[in-house]
């Protein structure tokens, strides 16, 4: 057993927020309440510290199998655990695609052998994400899929995603998009404006994400299925959402932190900028934080794309898009969206916890008889992100170097303390 002392208890489904302590019996919550008592128990002593529901993230890449050099499920989950993520869900992207119930059951038995937190794997939509014949939706579900996606690129056509939603409608699973149109964003590699021709580099308008999102809204309203766009970056993709939302489809959408603390105004010439969908206009960040505040958007996800420092040492137009994203998240939103008053700190929650698990269609909650899953966290310690300190095998990131106030202190899966900070050897 542990016991978890002192804590400032956030529980975002019951409104909760209070110093109470959680008693956790295996892999389950047991008890909530003040002055628990427990014979025997592990005493965790989180004064000062805020105890929430396990945070998961909607959006990564942890590339296993097949480019094992970048990241692995051992090394991805090391650094996700970092982060204050108790389960990540994995794009189906890698080599090969993860497009059949076998390439599923081979992740979900690496993440049982060797990761740190859950690993819930995103099936493609169509075979090797190549936006023609479906995938083996039904199969991959079976075996452990949570919702599916052709992330790296849109699913390709109406047509296909007519039949995906239609698929994925009757099992009961979200369509992730990754939306884009190809013949706008036609080898571009930041976002187009004023800073793209000041610094020479092919422009994307802000039009190849939004168009693709409204096609989708539309066929979600056609068929009725959940969809979920993944990475959204712009107020024309927002205005899509919130309309939908409105007419009560089941559309939701996800925000990463890059989007919401970056815009192409701080693009230069070092790819650790240059991800996809690109960094945007400010005015298009201050409509992505303002859609955070009132519950347009659904989860922060960090579409963390760790990608080998050789791939990412060369010129701009040629290094591969993203970065990487577990280890900043939490830090990023205390920062830029609670420190400054943007959103308050139970909304920041949310978008951690009940929020993604309502876009999986799950539940999120600090109560007895819940997975003992849980993020406890400061909102003042001040630390510096060191990218050359991460589990993590790719150093991809804008952010090294970057000071902090707030950070993840101990992430507990099913029980068990997975990452716990050493404050003092760290601080300041
Ligand atoms: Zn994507
Ligand atoms: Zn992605």
């Amino acid at each position: 057993m542990l016991l978890i002392k002192n804590g400032r208890v956030i529980d975002p489904a019951s409104r909760a927020d209070a110093a109470m302590d959680v008693l956790l019996d295996g892999e389950r919550i047991s008890k909530i309440g003040a002055g628990l008592a427990a014979e025997g128990a592990e005493i965790f002593d989180a004064r000062g510290l805020v105890v929430a529901p396990g945070f998961i993230d909607l959006h990564c890449h942890l590339r296993e199998p097949g480019q094992e050099i970048s990241e692995t499920i051992e090394t991805g989950t090391r650094s996700a655990a970092r982060g204050g993520f108790t389960a990540v869900c994995t794009m189906p992207n890698t080599q090969p695609v993860n497009d059949s119930a076998s390439v599923t059951r081979g992740i979900v038995e690496r993440a049982a052998a060797g990761a740190s937190v859950r690993v819930w794997p995103i099936g493609a939509a169509s075979v090797g994400s190549k936006g023609e014949a479906l995938a083996e939706i039904a199969a991959m579900k079976g075996a452990g899929i949570v919702a599916v996606s052709d992330d790296g690129r849109p699913i390709a056509t109406a047509r296909l995603m007519r039949q995906v939603m239609d698929y994925c409608r009757a099992l009961d699973l979200p369509v992730i998009d990754h939306c884009e149109d190809p013949s706008l964003f036609a080898g571009g590699v930041m976002r187009e404006g004023a800073q793209s021709i000041k610094l020479g580099l092919k422009g994307i308008p802000s039009q190849s994400e939004s168009i693709c999102v409204g096609r989708d809204v539309e066929i979600a309203r056609l068929t009725g299925a959940r969809l979920h766009i993944a990475h959204m970056s712009t107020l024309g993709s927002l205005e899509y959402v919130r309309a939908a939302k409105q007419q009560g489809l089941n559309v939701t959408c996800e925000v990463t932190p890059h989007h919401f603390t970056l815009t192409d105004e701080d693009v230069r010439y070092d790819t650790h900028y240059k991800m996809n969908p690109p960094l945007a206009s400010r005015a298009d960040r201050d409509a992505l934080i303002e859609g955070l505040a009132d519950g347009s958007v659904d989860a922060i996800a960090t579409d963390h794309a760790p990608h080998h420092p050789a791939s990412k040492d060369v010129e701009f137009d040629r290094a591969p898009f993203g970065i990487t994203g577990f280890e900043t998240a939490l830090a990023l939103g205390l920062s830029e969206l609670v420190h400054t008053k943007k959103i308050s700190l139970a909304r920041l929650i949310e978008l951690f916890t009940t929020g993604p698990a309502r876009v999986l269609g799950m539940e999120r909650k600090i109560a007895a008889g819940a997975p003992a899953d849980l993020t406890i966290f400061s909102t003042d310690y001040e630390w510096t992100f060191r990218a050359a300190d991460s589990p993590s095998k790719s150093r991809n990131t804008p952010f090294d170097g970057r000071a902090f106030r707030g950070a993840p202190m101990a992430t507990i899966v099913a029980g068990r303390v997975v990452y716990r900070r050493e404050a003092a050897a760290t601080a300041k």
